[in-house]
């Protein structure tokens, strides 16, 4: 079952997702910000919406929900952890859930770290992963609410998915996040080819998202850190990192 998953750029550097279950042509839209843009690329791929699924409570994530719900009278579906600071839910969800998009099937990760009740899906037969702000395109995100060890039992979840997954997160940070790796890792020659394709795909304004699971296992810092005090240094120095 292929679910076809569309970047919608949102706000000044947030991608929410446009998903579309291949064989039913049934839709969920990821983490509507922004109501009208929701809407503008929802009626361009045909007027029909779903589902709203909400990875977490940010307002550059959520903020257009219940504009979007009241328009398309679609259900909205988020994390049952964080069910009291999330736009009304019509389902909560929690780890090893499933959400059907049409024959397609989601399965619910927790991904604490990044907010503590931040949750991530995945699934279609092409190996979809909605992350959110936990992994980025050769980062990850900042520890506003969870511990290291939260954000590395969340990553150890995500680089165990298969080594094709498509990785699509919730903002485009590629080419800083490049900067920082290269700082952090200058020697891995694969993480240098990537930062120059990265630059050449942003000069050309293009998005760098989503990228491969397996070139994110050989290239990011964050996923590549061996244990929970390593990835704690590092997205510490990354804080501060200019
Ligand atoms: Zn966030
Ligand atoms: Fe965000």
């Amino acid at each position: 079952m292929t679910l076809s998953a569309q970047a919608v750029p949102m706000l000044s550097d947030n991608y929410a997702w446009l998903l579309r279950d291949e064989a039913t042509g049934v839709t969920a839209f990821v983490d509507p910000a922004d109501a009208d843009a929701c809407a503008a690329a929802v009626e361009a791929a045909g007027g029909r919406l779903d589902m709203v699924l909400l990875t977490h409570h940010h307002g550059d994530h959520v903020a257009g929900t219940d504009a979007v719900r009241a328009r398309y009278g679609c259900p909205v579906v988020g994390a049952a952890a964080d069910a009291r600071r999330l736009p009304r839910l019509d389902r909560a969800v929690a780890e090893g859930d499933t959400v059907a998009v049409g024959d397609s099937s989601l399965r619910v990760i927790d991904t604490p770290g990044h907010t503590v009740g931040h949750i991530a899906f995945f699934g279609g037969g092409n190996h979809v992963l909605i992350c959110g702000d936990t992994l980025f395109s050769l980062g990850c995100g900042r520890l506003l609410e969870g511990s290291a060890a939260d954000m590395y039992g969340s990553l150890r979840k995500l680089a165990a998915l298969p080594g094709d997954t498509l990785v699509c997160c919730g903002h485009e940070y590629t080419e800083s996040n490049a900067r920082f790796a290269l700082h952090a890792d200058p020697d891995n020659p694969a993480l240098r080819a990537r930062a120059a394709a990265v630059g050449r795909l942003r000069e050309a304004a293009q998005p760098t998202i989503p990228s491969r699971l397996s070139d994110e296992l050989a290239e990011n810092p964050f996923l590549r850190a061996p244990d929970v005090a390593a990835l704690a240094k590092l997205r510490a120095e990354k804080d501060t990192f200019r």
